[in-house]
């Protein structure tokens, strides 16, 4: 049974093997491994616990329940807009379903850079056992939209390498809304899978219980404390668990927070909250004569992959993907007023978008702000605006060659309107800088980095804290560098693989 603030009365006193903090791709994971393994779990996240009835795909109604900051968080210039899920299941309750397994060459630049110890084929057998998980499979053809095929034929005229991706959907519907929450329990999120079987396992689990700090003791976490707070906000009781062993699951911008707040400051904690990459993406679109309905259907299946390489260059290049907007966050980012705003909105069946996903360079922090916020600072680097402008050109390339009559670029200030046969070069000149375009991140990671020396680390290759000995990280924040990837499933494999060491060396590791 779930637990949450419509059930809890008052405060919660809790003793447990094990305590997880967080339930999206890594908590979850680690709950239900750790449970099957025998251990007695519990798991707090500080969202909800919602289900298909709760999903409403009005994006009014759940941007503000089901994510962070209501779906405003964004660094603190306000340049990107930073989207992250904030309910039982984390973040995997809203993604794009794209399955891809880590790429070789990022676990050999780890290894050479971090000292990571295991291989990618130590690996394998996490991803295999989330992937079946998951239900990961090839997304059908039947199932790639218009909005999709328009950009795979632009491709195909161009000669850009693309593919039909895999994903993690049963029996879906097609409904489209995918990022407010499927309520066709089509997706195969942490909700619906690592979680029951969390459950059945005999986890305890409870929503509406944000961690606050750690409390410890010499290199040990003796007590996690948070409070019990309803979906508006009020506070219910306090929440303070004792366990042998914590796992800190929330997410690259929250677990520095929990972490910083705990003062911790020994070894490895130098990196807390350093060398955030945001996988920063910036969008076009394209205007067809015909009719796309970008709404129905599956939004993003088809990922064009011409722009990265990473056996030649493990560390640049961007992915060019399909995207499909809700209709109000599509008129907040168009640009114009009045009649022309008017004119472009009436085109909105007809609007394919694009985006482009850069495997970033560029560093950021996340620091703790006075009001208790995070303060997220990042700075896109100059030789990167111009990579991701180059994209954006590819993606007016990309919707010129299938047809568009017109194309976007939402600048904030004098936004482009080009048309076929226009200079796409004026992109390039116009370039991508923060502030003066929208961009927007998905992907927050690195912000805890794994790697085997605590100057550069804030864990070891197993997630292990290297400062506090029943400390264990299993987020997005553990990535040593940008993964240049969709990151779901690496996030799941490493989390099952942190979980499968945990249970192996129990005794040692709470002795
Ligand atoms: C719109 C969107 C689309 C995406 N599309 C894809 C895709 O197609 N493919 C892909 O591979 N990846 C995609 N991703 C990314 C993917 O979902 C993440 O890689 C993954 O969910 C990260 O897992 P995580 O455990 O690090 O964080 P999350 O899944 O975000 O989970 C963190 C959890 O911790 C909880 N938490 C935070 N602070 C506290 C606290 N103080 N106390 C208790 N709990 C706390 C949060 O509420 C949340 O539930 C997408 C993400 C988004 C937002
Ligand atoms: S497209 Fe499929 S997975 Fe997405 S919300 Fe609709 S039914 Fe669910």
């Amino acid at each position: 049974m779930i637990q949450s603030a419509k059930t809890l009365s008052g405060s919660l006193e809790l003793k447990a093997e094990v305590c997880v903090i967080g339930s999206g791709a890594g908590g979850a994971v680690v709950a239900k491994e750790l449970a099957e393994a025998g251990r007695d779990v519990v798991l707090l996240e500080q969202g909800g616990y919602y289900t298909k009835e709760d999903f409403t795909q009005r994006e009014e109604e759940m941007m503000p329940l089901l994510f962070e900051e209501m779906g405003q968080r964004s660094t603190e210039d306000g340049a990107i807009l930073i989207l992250q899920g904030r309910n039982i299941g984390g973040s995997t309750v809203h993604n794009l379903c794209y399955c891809f397994r880590t790429p070789r060459p990022i676990v050999e630049k780890w290894r050479r850079e971090e000292g990571i110890v295991w291989t990618y084929e130590d690996l394998l057998p996490s991803f295999e056992r989330v992937e079946r998980m998951l239900h990961v499979q090839p997304i059908p053809e039947a199932q790639v939209n218009t909005l999709n095929r328009k950009i795979r034929e632009g491709c195909e005229k161009l000669g850009f390498h693309g593919i039909v991706a895999h994903h993690n959907r049963v029996n879906c519907t097609s409904s489209g809304f995918c990022i407010l929450g499927c309520p066709f329990d089509a997706k195969q999120s942490m909700a619906l899978t690592y979680i029951p079987a969390a459950d059945r396992a005999g986890a305890r689990i409870f929503a509406d219980c944000p961690v606050d700090r750690l409390e410890t003791r010499g290199d040990r976490v003796t007590r996690v404390v948070g409070h019990v707070a309803d979906a508006a906000g009020t506070v219910r009781g306090e929440v303070r668990v004792e366990a042998e062993l914590v796992v800190l699951s929330a997410g690259a911008i929250n677990s520095p927070q929990i972490l910083l707040r705990s003062a911790v400051g020994g070894k490895g904690s130098t990196s807390i909250g350093k060398h955030l990459h945001l996988h920063p993406s910036v969008l076009l679109a394209g205007i067809y004569d015909e009719d796309i309905y970008g709404y129905l259907g599956i939004p993003q299946s088809y990922y064009v992959d011409e722009f990265i390489d990473l056996e030649r260059n493990p560390d640049s290049g961007y992915i060019i993907m399909p995207i499909f907007g809700f209709p109000v966050a599509t008129a907040a980012q168009l640009p114009g007023f009045g009649r022309t705003h008017a004119r472009l909105m009436r085109s909105y069946h007809r609007m394919v978008g694009i985006l482009v996903l850069l495997h970033d360079q560029s560093e950021g922090e996340v620091r703790l702000g006075s009001d208790g916020r995070p303060r997220i600072r990042y700075h896109l680097r100059p030789a990167e605006q111009a990579l991701m402008a180059e994209g954006m050109r590819h993606c007016a390339e990309i919707l010129f060659a299938s047809g568009a009559r017109e194309v976007v670029v939402p600048y904030h200030r004098e936004p482009l309107w080009l048309k076929p046969g226009d200079d796409l070069f004026v992109i390039d000149r116009r370039g991508c800088r923060p502030g003066e375009i929208p961009l927007a991140s998905t992907h927050p990671q690195g912000t805890c980095r794994m790697g085997e020396d605590p100057a550069r680390a804030v864990v070891n290759s197993w997630g292990k804290s290297h400062e506090l000995r029943n400390l264990f990280l299993a987020d997005m924040g553990i990535f040593p560098s940008s993964l240049g990837a969709p990151p779901q499933i690496t996030t799941a494999a490493l989390a099952d693989h942190i979980a499968h060491f945990i249970a192996a060396h129990w005794r040692k590791l709470v002795g």
